[in-house]
Formats: C-alpha cells, structure tokens, sequence
C-alpha cells in the first residue's frame, strides 16, 4: 500500500476552509413529503424548479456499479476539465507549487496550471511516446505536487507501459492525475480497482468520448475516500445540473457494440490510410483516433477543411511535426474521408 501525507500535500487555505453548506445536507434520502422552504426556489412545479442533488447520489451508484467501485471513491464534474481545475486547486499553491506534464499530451492540463498560477514543467515523451522517468524523477523537487499522465495519450493514441506508470506511482510523494478519457476503447484493464493500492492515485475518465455524451458534460474522478472529500469540500455544491443527472440515470451504458464498430473502422481506415503517398506514418492507436504524420501537415488540413472535412492539426505540437489527428467517424463518414483524401491524391499526379 502506498501511503501519503495529505496534510503536507494539500493547500493550506484549503484545510482551513470551512465549505459552504445548504441545509439539504443535514438530511438524507427520506424527503417524502417534506416541504422545502429553505433555497428560495419558486415552489410550482416544472420538473426543474429545484436544486439538483449536490451529492449526486443516483449518478454515483449507477456510475458505482458500471466501474466496480464504491460511492465514496467517486467525484464528479462538469466535463473532466472541471474535476483537473479542483485537483489543481486542492492541492497546489499559486506562486509555490508545482506541476508536471508529460508534451505531447492533453492541452488543458498546461491551461489550468497557468490559469491557477502554478508553475508546469514539462518533460517530452521519450521516441516511443512513452514516459521517460528517470527525466520526470529529477524533474520534481519538494513543491512538486501533481504529475499528469494520459493513458491512452491524447494526441499520440497509445497507451502508457503499466511498468511506468507503476514506477511513478511508488517513487513520486505527489498526486499522480492518470487521465482514462480514452480507456473504453482499449482492452487494458482500467487503474480504477488496481489503483486502490496507490492513495496517491486519482484515476479521470469521462462520458464525453466513448459513452457517447460530450454534451452531457460529465466527467469522473476515482480516488481514496479522503482526496473524494477534499474535492467535494471545494467544489461548486450544484456543479452537475438536474438535466445531465437525469439523462445520465436514465442512458443505457452498454456501449460495446458501438466500440467494436469503430475499433473494426480503424482497422480499415489505418490499412488505405497507409497506401496514401502524403502519409509518411501511422501510429499505433489504442484509442478513437489516429495520429499520421504527413508531408505538410498545414496544406492537407486546408485541403481535407476545402473538402468539407475537419481534422486536428497537431503540428505545432513537440514531437508532432507535421502531424494531424482524425477522429474514427461513421462508416459513412470514414468513406467520405478516403474519398476525399483519393481525390487531394489524384490531384497532384
Ligand atoms: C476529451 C478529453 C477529456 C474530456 O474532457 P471532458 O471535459 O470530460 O469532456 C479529458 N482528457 C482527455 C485527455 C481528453 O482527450
């Protein structure tokens, strides 16, 4: 069991703080009945004329027994980019602490260090896209709090050798943030439960990419009981409205049909993909989306935009020269694109 020192690691304004309360926290389940006259809500009712439960409850046990894990180890956010802005704010102190990414990754990690005045230092991925630890160990000093990885990673696609993340995890005295935006799609096992021997662990994952519901905004964060705490004690109260509460209780979750049929489109899209003559690489991807290098990433951008098709161009990225990022589409989708690629192709002969 790896053990950590909380009250060295978290924010001191934050310890201190009292949170804010409504008075529908000293109560539980049993409301039938009641009559509510403490939020000054409009008391006819819409559907929508209440506050949404802060807790989220019925989310928390749906969510609970999808991934295995108790209600106590789960928060939620507004999108995970909601839940890094609270791990971020538990945790690190402006202008003292902080932080540090692993490039080419995930964009907001840098954004929100930066928006709470937290210093990030950045530590590229070795050739293979994987982490390079003993560069990370010496990076981290007494004020580093949090380092984080994105397994599979967004934009490269691939995931993290369990070695090294096992390896930071024991040697880094910090919060190791280990982003699973994209895990549905792999077949690796999820850090969820396995991860429960790490208290300096908080696994992300999201309904946004494949349970299908981006609009939703819902994202999770799987921790020990006492960091789940910490982050409801500074948390907007009704940060998931009652809608995406609802629409969440109510979805079905299985979504593994919808996985294999995209899994199987990545197949078919990497194999053209590769006879094209303006690619130059295709990497590895266990994720929805493929990154390929290619000869100018600017102009094929601009072609595929002409063409009615929108990519993600990763070329300023380090170690991306040159690349663009394609999400698997539908069938239908996917078609169109290599029509449209053959067509620049054609093009030029
Ligand atoms: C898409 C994505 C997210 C999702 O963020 P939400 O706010 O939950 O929509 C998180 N992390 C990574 C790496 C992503 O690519």
């Amino acid at each position: 069991m790896k053990k950590v020192d909380l009250n060295r690691l978290v924010r001191n304004s934050v310890l201190k703080m009292k949170p804010y309360t409504s008075a529908r926290d000293e109560f539980n389940d049993d409301t039938e009945g009641m009559i509510f006259l403490d939020a000054n809500e409009n008391p006819f009712g819409n559907g929508l004329n209440r506050y949404p439960d802060s807790k989220q409850w019925a989310v928390k046990k749906k969510i609970g027994s999808l991934k295995g894990i108790s209600e106590d180890r789960i928060t939620l956010g507004n999108g995970s980019d909601e839940i890094l802005d609270l791990i971020f704010r538990v945790f690190c102190d402006p202008g003292k602490d902080n932080s540090i990414t692993l490039p080419p990754t995930y964009g907001m990690y840098s954004v929100l260090a930066s928006l709470n005045g937290i210093e990030n230092r950045e530590v590229l991925l070795n050739s293979d896209f994987q982490p390079d630890v003993s560069q990370i160990l010496k990076q981290i000093d007494e004020h580093t709090k949090l380092i984080f990885i994105c397994s599979p990673n967004n934009p490269t696609g691939n995931l993290f050798s369990e070695e090294g993340i096992r390896s930071l995890l024991n040697r880094f005295n910090g919060i190791v943030v280990l982003d699973e935006a994209y895990i549905d799609f792999t077949t690796q096992e999820s850090w969820i439960k396995k991860g429960i021997a790490f208290e300096n662990l908080i696994v992300i994952q999201t309904l946004s990419k494949a349970y299908g519901m981006a609009g939703v905004r819902l994202g999770m964060a799987f921790a020990s009981p006492e960091i789940t705490m910490l982050l409801h004690k500074i948390k907007p109260p009704y940060n998931i409205s009652a809608l995406a509460q609802e629409k969440v209780v109510l979805s079905d979750m299985n979504i593994k049909n919808k996985i294999v049929i995209i899994q199987k489109e990545k197949e078919v899209l990497i194999k053209v993909l590769l006879q094209v003559n303006f690619i130059t690489k295709i990497y590895p991807s266990d994720a929805n989306f493929v990154l390929i290098r290619v000869d100018d990433a600017d102009k094929r951008y601009r072609q595929l935009l002409e063409n009615g098709i929108v990519v993600r161009n990763r070329n300023q990225y380090p170690l991306c020269d040159n690349c663009l990022r394609i999400t698997i589409g539908t069938p239908d989708e996917n078609k169109t694109l290599l029509e449209v690629i053959s067509k620049i192709q054609k093009m030029e002969l």
